[in-house]
């Protein structure tokens, strides 16, 4: 039986909390030392049933961003590509599953020859070819939201209750080259080699207020602002 308490994602009351994993556990680059402390909070089972969906999404669309001639990347290439591959499937139920994804993937393929790369999303660096994957922001946004609440919890010891708040901004890297030189001075980082980078800090005139800028794979970057009482107005987009 796991424990009661809350959720550290929706924050509802659970009597059989899972234990899940802040960056999914397959996420890791291969040269990862076993002796890193993979990040795990205390989660409810809807939630992480529904990230687990949600991270899946996101691995099969931004390991097409990765370099596939980097070493550290090359074992979770051949995953991604494995996980849609029909003809890898056990039974044919499995194998209806792949294709769905499949043509899912294929659907979401967007030409990069000429596209203006700050009107792409993700959006941190050039593509490695010419050929992008576009991905839902709704599913973005709530990977983004869940790392955001693992890491306030595991650096900050901060779980998010109302009216605390969290936003998120997508930002094209040459966009916030001055407000992100200001910002990154007063950053402390957490990392684990090429795959994540969690820098953080507390807000120079509040130190309420934790700002992360969370890069994964050094293809997925996006920052996060959480405050105790929340935002009164949206961000500009
Ligand atoms: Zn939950």
């Amino acid at each position: 039986m796991g424990k009661k308490g809350k959720c550290t994602y929706c924050r509802k009351f659970s009597d059989n909390l899972t234990v899940d994993h802040v960056f999914a556990g397959s996420w890791y680059p291969a040269n990862t030392p076993q002796t890193v402390q993979r990040w795990t909070v205390r989660a409810c089972f809807k939630c992480n049933n529904e990230l687990s969906d949600v991270e899946e999404y996101l691995f099969l669309r931004l390991s097409r961003q990765l370099n596939p001639q980097n070493p550290l990347f090359q074992d979770l290439i051949v995953r991604a590509h494995r996980a849609v591959d029909p003809s890898a499937a056990t039974d044919p139920k499995d194998r209806i599953a792949r294709q769905k994804k499949l043509d899912q993937l294929n659907a979401d393929v967007v030409q990069m020859t000429g596209v203006d790369p700050k009107k792409t999303f993700p959006s941190l660096n050039q593509p490695a070819s010419s050929v992008g994957l576009r991905f839902s922001k709704a599913m973005s946004d709530r990977f983004q939201e869940k790392v955001v609440r693992g890491a306030s919890l595991k650096l900050y010891n901060r779980v998010i209750d109302p009216p605390a708040g969290i936003r998120l901004y997508n930002v094209h890297a040459s966009d916030v080259v001055g407000d992100a030189a200001f910002l990154d001075a007063r950053l402390s980082s957490w990392e684990i080699g090429e795959g994540f980078e969690v820098a953080h800090g507390q807000a120079a005139d509040d130190d309420q207020v934790l700002i992360f800028r969370i890069t994964i794979w050094g293809v997925y970057r996006f920052y996060a602002l959480v405050a105790p009482q929340g935002f009164e107005d949206q961000p500009d987009e």
